[in-house]
């Protein structure tokens, strides 16, 4: 359920309806618009009247959420979240962010080379991953906080925020010390247990979506993390599963709109493990800015050819310069910028 508070309604007003709340059994989530306030009450009640909250002073309207999801639903917050990740650099914002850079991290000269080339290209993150979900586990694992520090000491010199994935509540410690977005795996998207761990944490959550989770599930996997008081989460269509095999994954575009349509949270694409082929890469990192996207997920590589993880779908720099130049133009034409 969501309480709209009148427009101009008072902190006094405001705190008698959250108390009101609390007292009949409910978590209450407040978000301050820029015209008015919302309250989202969460909770198991099964009879409740609703007039016992409309009549109070202040109180605008209670509207039901039918949905599952509850603060993830668009209804919590109709203007839409913009997440700031850092350094002025936001997402769900009017400019599509980019993050970019290797599969792994995997030496200080591999990721300072992407660093660099990225950054001066209009990437704002760099990505890589320091503890890596491989499908196998005889394949590179990741370098663990070696590979944060390198991660690190990259994006610093090169003025880059930085993303990287989370395996595991205990790893979590460790990682908000050197990154500033945390990654939430597609192979992890439904681990309960880290999404609420992730609750707790005051650093934004980039939650990418399960290979075979419906949107739905995505977004309810977002309200994990959301229920826990960490409302600075960032989706990402990252392809599913279906019956075809040409590419690595089947991106689902349509998700984009969908999920803008359902929820307030941002949303990116990531068109590298969305087709798993470098070649396919930058249509559909086009496609994905013009359905919407809020920003992309790119992986980079100076010298694919040996990568130690993922070289085949990620780019050459040269492609990558291509490619921001294509969404310079693109992203104007719905309404976008970009650096
Ligand atoms: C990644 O982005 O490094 C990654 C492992 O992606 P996914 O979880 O989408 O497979
Ligand atoms: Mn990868």
């Amino acid at each position: 359920m969501v309480v709209v508070m009148q427009e101009g309604s008072t902190e006094e007003q405001i705190q008698h309806v959250i108390d009101k709340l609390v007292a009949m059994g409910f978590d209450v989530h407040r978000s301050t618009g820029a015209t008015h306030t919302v309250l989202g009450a969460v909770g198991v009640l099964t009879d409740f009247d609703p007039r016992h909250i409309e009549l109070l002073d202040g109180v605008r309207e209670v509207v039901r959420i039918t949905q599952p999801y509850k603060l993830a639903s668009r209804v919590f917050r109709p203007e839409g979240t913009v997440v700031d990740v850092g350094k002025g650099v936001r997402f769900g914002g009017p400019e599509v962010v980019v993050a970019a850079g290797p599969c792994a991290v995997e030496s200080a000269e591999q990721v300072q080379a992407i660093a660099e080339r990225v950054a001066r290209l209009g990437a704002k993150l760099l990505r890589g991953g320091a503890f890596k979900p491989r499908s196998s586990p005889y394949t590179f694992q990741g370098l663990g906080e070696q590979g944060l520090k390198l991660l690190r000491q990259a994006a610093d010199k090169n003025g880059l925020l930085v993303v990287s994935e989370v395996m595991d509540p205990s790893q979590i410690s460790l990682m908000v010390s050197y990154v500033d977005v945390l990654q939430v795996g597609a192979r992890n998207m439904q681990n309960y247990h880290l999404l609420r761990a992730l609750g707790e944490v005051s650093k934004p959550v980039l939650l990418k979506r399960g290979m075979s989770a419906t949107i739905e599930e995505l977004l309810l996997s977002a309200e994990y993390i959301m229920a826990g008081g960490n409302y600075n989460v960032i989706l990402c269509e990252r392809g599913i599963r279906t019956f075809e095999t040409y590419t690595r994954n089947t991106l689902d575009i349509a998700a984009i709109p969908v999920i803008k349509k359902l929820s307030h949270l941002p949303i990116i694409a990531d068109p590298s493990h969305g087709t798993g082929r470098r070649d396919k890469v930058s249509p559909m990192a086009r496609a994905a800015v013009a359905a919407g996207a809020d920003g992309l997920l790119i992986e980079v590589h100076h010298d694919p050819e040996h990568a130690l993880s993922d070289g085949a779908q990620s780019l050459y720099p040269d492609q990558f310069a291509q490619l921001m130049a294509e969404l310079r133009i693109i992203a104007p034409a719905v309404g976008r910028r970009i650096a």
